[in-house]
């Protein structure tokens, strides 16, 4: 029997990845899988839309995303660099200019976390990137210090860096 006394908010477990989401979320932000019906593409707005990209989370049908290792993404944000919920949104050897990088995002509010792979020693092989949505190394070079932010964080991270001029 259902305690009608009880106002906490349903607690569910999304069918796709089994992260919890709330009862009344639209889509799963960690995968994008879309629970309500009738959600149209953000691009062709007579096609429905499949999932919703997790970086931007807006709906896109199949022909403008694709879900690329466990999460949606639309086509721009299927090429990031994302690990565990976190994508790159800037890269530099220069370590100082990464510290800049985050400190200016955490004071606009957000949480970014610097990431830094140490290339194996002896190794002869260039290797890129570590991690990749679509396997697309895109040229970011392995030993490069990334500053990554929650992927719900990514737009409003590259609008400050775009106005600090760190990124174009
Ligand atoms: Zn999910
Ligand atoms: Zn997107
Ligand atoms: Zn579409």
């Amino acid at each position: 029997m259902k305690n009608q006394e009880n106002i906490e908010p349903e607690e569910l477990e999304c069918s796709n990845c089994k992260s919890h989401v709330n009862g009344d979320d639209e889509f799963c932000p960690e995968c994008g899988t879309i629970f309500e019906d009738g959600i149209m593409c953000s691009l062709h707005k007579d096609t429905e839309a499949s999932g919703v990209c997790t970086i931007c989370c807006l709906p896109f049908c199949e022909e403008c995303g694709a879900e690329i290792n466990t999460r949606f993404l639309c086509e721009t944000h299927s090429g990031y660099e994302i690990y565990q919920g976190m994508a790159r949104v800037f890269g530099d050897l220069d370590d100082t200019k990464v510290q800049y990088v985050k400190t200016c995002l955490e004071q606009a509010g957000l949480h970014p976390f610097i990431y830094c792979k140490v290339q194996p020693k002896g190794g002869t092989r260039l290797v890129y990137t570590l991690f990749e949505a679509n396997g697309d190394s895109g040229g970011h070079i392995v030993n490069e210090v990334k500053v990554m932010v929650p992927c719900q964080e990514v737009v409003k991270a590259e609008d400050i860096l775009r106005e600090l001029k760190v990124i174009i």
